[in-house]
């Protein structure tokens, strides 16, 4: 058991509008902008990394605005996450109630495992949940909200998976995963400690369309390990197990392997070192635009293909 996962890491979407993105998350949400770069894939998009104080993996919401690209708007259905939760305080959800009506945000109420919720689409299109729940992880409070409602971290991920018996098996071998409940076609399954930024659903969902990448749909899931020794254990682990894993990636703040899962959702694994304060102070992150050391002698020709933006 060299290699394990330790929790979730990120969630990657391809989105619309720069402005909007950040305006949403930093000044609704109240998520720090903890890191500004460029999408390594192609920098005159941006990469926009938002989460608690330091960027803690399990807390990581990243977006690529791709809007003037040419990039259609995608479809969200089975093959990937379908909706993005994050934890807030139980008894919070009455304030942000309020507060998502004050901002003109049309939300749903309901309630699942026992745990309230309020559903909602960010600019782009995303499906965005804050769920009501005990979490004992420090919310980020320099920003638009105070410590009574901030968010805690993602508290999980839904993926929408047509069949999902290989998808579950991919889970709770090589992943770790601990199948915890049930409640109708949705199962959670949980690693490490469990709870906040340690779980996934898996909603069965035959007949369910197809969804396809784009604007306003997730692009992947990352989830946490813990080296990069670990890292290559577990890449082995998953080419013995039949999949197509790509080499190590330097993302900058972490390394990370990519492959697709049975059900189609991509998957990253990335480590947990270097983090965000790497190339920034813990005090400064997100301030700058961050370039990796490859892309500096074109930082000019970056910045003048970047889409203007005001930081909440
Ligand atoms: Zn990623």
């Amino acid at each position: 058991m060299g290699s394990v996962i330790r929790s979730l890491h990120h969630v990657t979407a391809t989105v619309n509008e720069a402005q909007a993105d950040l305006d949403f998350y930093v000044q609704l949400l109240g998520l720090r902008l903890v890191k500004k770069t460029v999408n390594f894939d192609n920098h005159h998009v941006f990469h926009f990394y938002y989460g608690n104080e330091q960027g803690t993996p399990g807390t990581i919401m990243t977006t690529f605005p791709y809007h003037g690209h040419g990039v259609p708007i995608g479809r969200i259905g089975a093959g990937q996450v379908t909706v993005t939760s994050f934890s807030v305080p139980a008894d919070s959800i009455g304030a942000w109630r309020e507060r998502l009506a004050a901002h003109q945000v049309s939300f749903t109420e309901g309630a699942r495992f026992g745990e309230p919720f309020l559903s909602f689409v960010d600019p782009s299109g995303l499906m965005i949940e804050l769920i009501g729940a005990a979490d004992a992880r420090a919310p980020w409070t320099g920003g638009s909200v105070d410590a009574t409602l901030a968010i805690r971290g993602i508290h999980s991920v839904t993926l929408a998976i047509q069949t999902p018996a290989r998808t579950l098996d991919l889970l709770q071998g090589p992943l770790g995963f601990t199948l915890s409940r049930t409640e109708g076609l949705r199962r959670r399954l949980t690693v490490g400690a469990g709870g906040g930024g340690h779980q996934v659903d898996i909603l069965e969902s035959p007949g369910l369309h197809a969804g396809w990448n784009g604007l306003g749909t997730v692009h992947h899931v990352a989830f946490a390990i813990g080296t990069g020794e670990e890292q290559l254990a577990m890449r082995e682990e998953l080419r013995h197990a039949g999949l197509h894993v790509t080499e190590v990636r330097d993302r900058q703040y972490f390394t990370s392997i990519y492959f697709r899962e049975p059900g189609g959702v991509l998957y990253e694994i990335a480590t947990l070192p270097p983090g965000f304060t790497v190339d920034e102070e813990l005090k400064a992150l997100g301030t700058g635009l961050k370039l990796p050391h490859w892309e500096e002698p074109h930082r000019a020709l970056i910045e003048k293909g970047l889409p203007p933006i005001i930081l909440p």
